[in-house]
């Protein structure tokens, strides 16, 4: 077995998981947020780790591109740290 870090490339590599989006749906969690994370579209490779692993579903994929549903983004940062570009910042919330 490799003991090095798995690596996806695109989304099609990632395995499917279990999640329940029931409760999610009707549960706007994104007045939570403190900070909100922005993609920056010109560096985005459209590889979709964050898509898979934003805890919340709150990243949805339309024409082939990642967009972040503020309306259920917690503000959580996993996009952030786990986008392989470095392209998802974070940015204080203007309230
Ligand atoms: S924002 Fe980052 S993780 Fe998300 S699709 Fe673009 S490159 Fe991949
Ligand atoms: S900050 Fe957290 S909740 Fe918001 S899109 Fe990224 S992973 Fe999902």
């Amino acid at each position: 077995m490799s003991k090095g870090k798995i690596v996806y490339n695109r989304a099609k590599d990632i395995p499917l998981n279990a999640m329940s989006v029931d409760t999610m749906l009707f549960n706007k969690t994104g007045a939570w947020r403190n900070v909100r994370p922005v993609i920056d579209y010109e560096n985005c490779i459209c590889c979709m780790i964050c898509w898979k692993f934003c805890p919340d579903i709150s990243i949805y994929i339309e024409d082939d591109k990642p967009v972040i549903d503020y309306d259920y983004c917690k503000g959580c940062g996993i996009c952030v740290e786990e986008c392989p570009k470095k392209c998802i910042s974070i940015e204080e919330e203007g309230r």
